[in-house]
């Protein structure tokens, strides 16, 4: 098996249980696996000098939406909240198809892997003119990021007092036989697999009672896991009172959305019941700080998430909502956003990093990644702290506080997807250039 020596890093931040850091270690990658840490190893293979780095996991995403990358900053919706947002959005996002799909999901995992993201997941929730998830998993296997993409869904249109105009959304039983075709298609249960297949209606307020409780059994019956957006805003928990009688904590359980094989994104207004609900049952949350930030949604309560035991994760959310796919820039907002409310100790830019690499990786059920570890997965980000990003620091470690928001190294199962800052699997270029004509053609 073909091995690579990482030799000789700044500082290996394991993200193991003591959050051991080793300083001047080296890292052996055999295949796809972390075959052993220590001082002094020695290869046949290549070697990867790593002196002024210093190497995290690779990040994980928790929640994307990558087909948005083509419509970032649209004037329409730069200052409206979440419902009104969308609705400048849908009629665009109706003139999709297939490559607009592929090439805007191969743009926004270009921009994460840059980023230090080695697995990210993606909730695709509309599917206009032919486009299908197999579009964004293509895109994936492409440029060699770990994956876990989910099958969204909207079924409740205007003309039933639902958000998306009626061109969007889909027959709830076509959706369910679709979910059905891509897990047995494409999701993989073994340790070590790049992709993985997930069930995912939009939102409570996009699909009916019965698509949610559906939805549930469909993944329990095919060992896969569930995802959707919740409590993201006041506009959202109004909703759910109007239209449920009911909080979406409470919603959640009744149709099964609860348990360690669920994870929802946002959930920026759960009240100290909803998070003991998911403290308990492990349910885990997708926490999205700059889309919270730029949808004007609020401020998680992930430190109180955090310490009543609910998994946290962190995503970038959709690309039109953030505007952006950097992983590490999200870390660094998830730190400072609890500081607002809780004061400058509320979260450190260790324990950040750890929700952007570990804690992502537990929510998404990857206990193979996440860490640095004899026998987990070898998906490293190497960061160079020699730059002016670090300069004066003196703590090199703490990325977040003053670190590089780019990696220079990336290796996910064992191959190098960056090498000194530029992507080796993928024309960046000649998929810029597409992205941007695309992303003309949809302006009228
Ligand atoms: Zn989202």
């Amino acid at each position: 098996m073909p091995e690579i020596l990482i030799r000789n890093a700044h500082s290996v931040l394991t993200m193991d249980d003591e959050g051991r850091e080793l300083a001047g270690a080296d890292i052996l990658i055999r295949g796809g696996l972390i075959a052993e840490i220590g001082q002094g190893l020695a290869t046949q293979g290549e070697i990867v000098e790593a002196g002024g780095c210093v190497v995290t996991p690779g990040l994980v995403n928790t929640h994307h939406h990558l087909y948005q990358t083509l419509t970032r900053a649209v004037p329409g919706g730069q200052d409206a909240l979440l419902f009104g947002w969308l609705q400048t959005l849908y009629p665009i996002w109706a003139r999709f198809g297939p490559e607009e799909m592929r090439i805007s999901a191969l743009t926004g995992l270009a921009e994460l892997a840059l980023s230090g993201c080695t697995l990210t997941s993606d909730h695709l929730y509309l599917y206009p003119n032919g486009a299908r998830l197999d579009d964004t998993i293509d895109a994936a296997l492409e440029i060699g990021l770990r994956f876990h993409a989910t099958r969204g869904a909207m079924s409740i249109g205007e003309s039933d007092g639902g958000l998306p105009p009626d061109a969007l959304v889909e027959d709830e039983a076509a959706i369910l036989d679709d979910c059905i075709r891509v897990i047995d298609a494409f999701h993989d249960p073994s340790e070590g697999a790049m992709i993985r297949v997930g069930v995912a209606p939009c939102s409570p307020f996009s699909v009916s009672r019965e698509l949610m409780r559906d939805a549930a059994l469909l993944a329990r019956d095919k060992g896969v896991m569930l995802h959707t957006h919740l409590a993201e805003n006041d506009e959202d928990i109004a909703y759910s009172e109007a239209q449920f009688g009911c909080r979406p904590g409470q919603y959640a359980e009744e149709l099964g959305w609860t348990g360690p094989d669920v994870w929802h994104a946002h959930c920026v207004k759960l009240d100290g019941q909803e998070i003991d609900l998911f403290a308990q049952s492990r349910t885990g949350v997708a926490h999205c700080p700059c889309s919270n930030c730029r949808l004007g949604s609020g401020i998680a309560p992930v430190r109180a998430m955090v310490d009543a035991g609910v998994p946290v994760g962190l995503g970038v959310d959709g690309s039109a909502s953030n505007d952006s796919s950097n992983l590490m820039a999200e870390a660094r907002q998830a730190m400072l956003l609890q500081r607002v409310t809780r004061g400058a100790d509320a979260m450190s830019a260790r324990e950040a990093l750890r929700l952007a690499t570990r804690g992502g990786a537990e929510v998404l059920g990857r206990h193979d990644c996440g860490r640095i570890a004899p026998g987990k997965r070898a998906d490293l980000a190497l960061w160079d702290v020699t730059g002016i990003d670090s300069a004066g620091s003196w703590d090199k470690a703490a990325l977040l506080l003053a670190g590089p928001q780019r990696v220079r190294h990336l290796f996910v199962e064992g191959r190098q997807v960056v090498r000194d800052g530029r992507l080796t699997t993928i024309d960046l270029g000649a998929t810029l250039a597409r992205q941007e004509a695309l992303a003309r053609a949809l302006v009228v």
